[in-house]
């Protein structure tokens, strides 16, 4: 049987009568399946060897004490008894409330296991909550040597569960071991075993034992890894299910090691790419090739055969000419007659990205439109009726894009730029838009392979690695708060040159106004310099020669495109901001970016701003200014970015920083949430699983469609 097929109520194990099952039942346990799912979160083990006297270092106690005697503290009903006891290395004292009974028990002499936790309390080593397991037939004196007392052999290692009041671990304990006893024997895995022992990893049944009660700490972890394996072995057979759906088999392209396309352009490609003062770089080269192919491949409608769209998760550091090589995919489908939908996350983002198709795509004949949720009235009637007539190629915007009234004549393409922006959700609400569209992701945050290969395992992944010739990289300077002066200074030789910048910080004004979505809701100490207020400084105080402007989220969108505009003109020098910038602003003539209080920003954040420079032939400079609480972590995070500019490597250092749990953070936005496993931190683990699972398919296996996968049905 499949755990999930443990149907019966766990009041039918014995010992558990109503009352306990109706407390399980306030943990979401009502039945067997339930209960052995029920995965725990931590172990008490105590098979090792911890004296009294580390109770300082480690104040959970394992070792063998005897009594030295009794005494009592308060009277009459509130009388407790405290047992005075000794092991090897010290003295202590048990308090043992609603226990006195153990006066009998634990009689002056006794010898037994102790489990508790001690800490320095009324001037002895004391603990109230203990256990103790008697070791009978032995008596012991404080006239005996220490070294008689019995060695100490271990005790269980016992899981611990999360819990909510009222319900103890000892019945869910209890609970657990029951139903092992009853269906450990009887439970199956839609995984044959052979893929297990190939693995050397446990069989379902010793793991599911296992994991709640393992004979060894190192069993805790192997059962866990069997059980994730399963959990990732189902998901990546669905996965490859899908794949095979799609694409008619499992074939599976991993960059770099996909085989280089002649690179034949349509007309208009080969328009743009002449009126273009640059070459493409070899990876644009690449990615442009494998995309031509795909779109050619695709069946027309009229063939009759299933479309095969393509699915591309377009990979490249901020700058690397993604938008480029997506404008050239959109010019492919303009020469085939079809229309191209660009998506992307914020209306400041889509306009300048419309302002730069305004330039480049215009002139080859492709009609664009712009559409937002700002985008209403008549404006929207006549631009939908004209979207539904294919007199518009090219439709640029948010999300509004995809909204239900929004119909297309043929739309063959949907670029999302930003992707990681969207969920997965939007993702298929876009590919149900029109016929099957060709979707074209772009994403300037590196996703980890193992994510790349679950969330994003039905999609191909092609990347830009190198960056446009001539590109120099940016100097980056770390300063503290003292020396910002030095920094205007410099600033200020840029400023007289004609160069234009950026100060960014990561408050509108202080106290309030998070430009920046943070989760953590920490209080700041007050003087954090803010935009607003630094905005005054800079254009009255220390530039005042020089045009400056203030741009945060907070400014109307008309007004924030007003200033952005002015900036791109070289009529704004100095533009002080908040993250708003951080994404797809792109203004070659901007040579420095200042990040006060940089301690406060992400090191993905900060390789973004620092992005927002450097996009021309003049040498550019990225100051990292940070105040006082510089935190240790903070200085490493400083550190990666005045090492490295490859936003691959800074991801990783990012994730290291953040240290294990950090991919938690990627589960809850919503990317995956599986139970027991973690494709992040089990991405070795994830890997087998998908191979195997990818060979069992090959091998016509089958897992039923009801499988049960983490705490979902898939
Ligand atoms: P991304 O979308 O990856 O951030 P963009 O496509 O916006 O990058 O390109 C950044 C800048 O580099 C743009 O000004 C673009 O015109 C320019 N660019 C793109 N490809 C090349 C190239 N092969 N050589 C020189 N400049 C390029
Ligand atoms: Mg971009």
């Amino acid at each position: 049987m499949l755990i999930e097929e443990l149907e019966q109520p766990v009041s039918s194990l014995p010992g558990i009568g109503p009352a306990a099952a109706g407390n399980l039942g306030r943990l979401g346990i009502i039945a067997v399946r339930d209960l052995l799912s029920y995965w725990p979160r931590g172990y008490d083990d105590r098979s090792r060897e911890n004296p009294i006297e580390n109770f300082t270092r480690n104040p959970k106690i394992n070792t063998v004490a005897y009594v030295i005697g009794h005494s009592w503290i308060g009277y009459g009903r509130m009388k407790t008894l405290k047992i005075h006891i000794r092991d090897k290395t010290s003295e202590a004292v048990l308090v043992c409330f609603n226990r006195n009974f153990l006066e009998k028990t634990l009689a002056p002499g006794s010898v037994f296991y102790l489990t508790g936790k001690f800490f320095y309390k009324y001037g002895e080593i004391q603990s109230s909550s203990f256990e103790v397991s008697k070791i009978t037939g032995l008596t012991f004196t404080p006239l005996m040597p220490l070294e008689k007392l019995p060695p100490f052999s271990g005790g269980k290692i016992l899981p611990v569960y999360s819990l909510k009041e009222g319900v103890g671990q000892k019945i869910l304990r209890k609970a657990v071991e029951e139903a092992l006893k009853a269906y450990a024997p009887v439970i199956d895995s839609v995984v044959p075993f052979r893929y297990f022992e190939d693995r050397r990893l446990f069989d379902i049944r010793e793991a599911v034992k296992k994991i709640h009660f393992p004979g060894h700490i190192d069993e805790a972890e192997k059962a866990r890894e069997t059980l994730a394996y399963e959990e990732l072995f189902k998901f990546e057979f669905f996965l490859g299910k899908r794949i095979i759906k799609k694409k008619g088999s499992l074939t599976f392209e991993v960059p770099g090691e996909v085989q280089n396309l002649p690179l034949i352009l349509s007309p208009s490609q080969k328009k743009l790419l002449e009126s273009l003062p640059f070459e493409l770089t070899e990876d644009q080269k690449t990615v442009l090739g494998r995309i031509n192919y795909d779109i050619d491949a695709s069946p027309l409608p009229e063939s009759g055969k299933a479309p095969v769209p393509m699915w591309r998760l377009l990979q490249g550091d901020v700058g690397s000419g993604k938008t480029l090589v997506a404008f050239l995919a959109a010019l492919r489908i303009f020469d085939m007659g079809g229309q191209t939908a660009f998506l992307a996350p914020t209306e400041l983002l889509a306009r300048q990205h419309g302002e730069n198709a305004a330039k480049l795509l215009e002139p080859l004949g492709v009609r664009i439109a712009f559409l937002t949720g700002t985008t209403t009235g008549k404006d929207r009637t006549l631009l939908l009726e004209a979207l539904k007539n294919g007199n518009i190629d090219f439709l640029i915007g948010t999300h509004a894009l995809f909204s239900k009234d929004v119909v297309y004549k043929d739309l063959k393409l949907a670029i999302i730029d930003e992707q990681h922006r969207f969920g997965v959700m939007q993702r298929s609400a876009i590919a149900r838009k029109g016929n099957s569209p060709h979707l074209l992701m772009m994403s300037a945050t590196p996703i980890p392979r193992s994510l790349a290969l679950t969330v994003f395992g039905d999609l191909d992944v092609s990347v830009i690695k190198t960056m446009p010739k001539g590109r120099r990289p940016v100097i980056t300077h770390l300063a503290s708060l003292e020396n910002d002066v030095k920094v205007y200074s410099f600033v200020r030789n840029l400023l007289a040159k004609g160069q234009q910048g950026y100060f960014v910080y990561p408050l509108i004004q202080r106290e309030e106004d998070w430009e920046e979505e943070e989760s953590e809701t920490e209080s700041f100490s007050t003087g954090l310099k803010s935009a607003r207020e630094m905005y005054e400084k800079l254009s009255t105080v220390i530039f005042p020669e020089f045009p400056c402007a203030l741009i945060h989220s907070k400014i109307p969108e008309d007004e924030q495109q007003e200033i952005m505009r002015k900036f791109k003109e070289n009529k704004i020098s100095v533009l002080v901001a908040t993250s708003v910038v951080e994404v797809g602003v792109d203004v070659p003539n901007a040579t420095f970016m200042v990040i006060e209080e940089a301690q406060r920003f992400g090191l993905a954040a900060l390789h973004q701003l620092r992005g927002r420079v450097g996009r021309g032939e003049l040498q550019a400079y990225c100051f990292l200014v940070y105040g006082k609480n510089l935190t240790e972590e903070g200085k490493q995070r400083l550190k990666v970015l005045h090492e490295s500019q490859d936003g691959f490597y800074i991801a990783e250092e990012d994730l290291k920083l953040r240290g294990p749990g950090s991919a938690r953070g990627i589960k809850q936005s919503g990317y995956i949430s599986l139970g027991i496993s973690d494709p992040l931190e089990d991405s070795e683990l994830l890997e087998k699983a998908r191979e195997d699972a990818f060979d069992f398919i090959s091998r016509g296996g089958e897992i039923p469609e009801t499988t049960h996968i983490g705490d979902k049905f898939y």
